[in-house]
């Protein structure tokens, strides 16, 4: 028993060290390694963002990889998709993504009436609701685009992208690979479309070689707080290194 307390109490100075080191902005960074070790590469982080799913046969694909890859994800979900691939909302819950909300029907939300907002993103949050419970399903309109004065309507968090392939118009894996591995940085939300069979196979080899860089891949909600932002209702995040708007 005491041991366990001494061990206990040992690791809540370690943690306390890690969480004193506010010298760098962003994330915790792992403490240095000892004298002769390989150098481990400092903290890396970024969320990977699929919108315009479920569909079946590509997003289980995706999960499949990202559970094999162990890489976290967040995904915007169409509103009429969601019945009939309830299972892949489950998934999406127990192997640890995040899940959020693109409309009923992918319709442009700038200048629609204030009740057609409502009832786009409500019929979306209670379907998602009616499998996965309560909880804080984050909007992500479509074309990322809201008036000023709609922005103030939403209950939760806004969340646009910093790194966008145009993997729906490129259908190409490769192409969309290097796009995203040329642009990205720590910090960074990467926009993909788990819609497409090109945009799995680019998602599956762009955490296979961020991984090998040293980058995590966790969800928008803890990317947020890996770099101490507090998420407000109502505003746009574009990436996690500048606050929101
Ligand atoms: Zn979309």
């Amino acid at each position: 028993m005491r041991a366990g307390k001494q061990a206990l109490a040992a690791f809540a100075v370690f943690v306390l060290l890690l969480c004193c080191r506010t010298d760098a902005p962003g994330p915790v960074l792992p403490a240095s390694p000892a004298a002769g070790q390989a150098e481990i590469p400092a903290a890396k982080y970024v969320a990977l963002t699929f919108d315009d799913g479920p569909r079946a046969g590509t997003t289980d694909r995706l999960l499949d990889g990202l559970r094999e890859r162990g890489a976290s994800a967040t995904f915007f979900l169409i509103g009429e998709q969601i019945a009939g691939n309830e299972d892949l909302l489950r998934r999406m819950r127990d192997e640890g993504h995040q899940v959020g909300n693109h409309t009923w029907d992918h319709v442009m939300l700038c200048g629609v009436s204030t009740e057609e907002v409502q009832r786009e993103i409500g019929r979306t949050d209670a379907a998602i609701r009616s499998v996965l419970g309560e909880g804080s399903y984050w909007v992500r309109p479509p074309y990322g685009l809201l008036n000023e004065d709609q922005k103030s309507g939403f209950q939760t968090p806004l969340i646009h992208w910093s790194v966008d392939p145009e993997d729906w118009k490129l259908r190409n894996a490769q192409k969309v690979t290097a796009l995203v591995l040329r642009q990205t940085k720590s910090g960074d939300i990467i926009l993909l479309h788990d819609f497409y069979d090109p945009s799995v196979d680019a998602a599956l080899a762009i955490v296979d070689a961020l991984e090998e860089r040293g980058y995590l891949f966790v969800t928008v909600e803890e990317l947020l707080a890996l770099y101490g932002e507090e998420p407000q209702t109502g505003r746009f995040y574009t990436d996690a290194r500048t606050g929101p708007r």
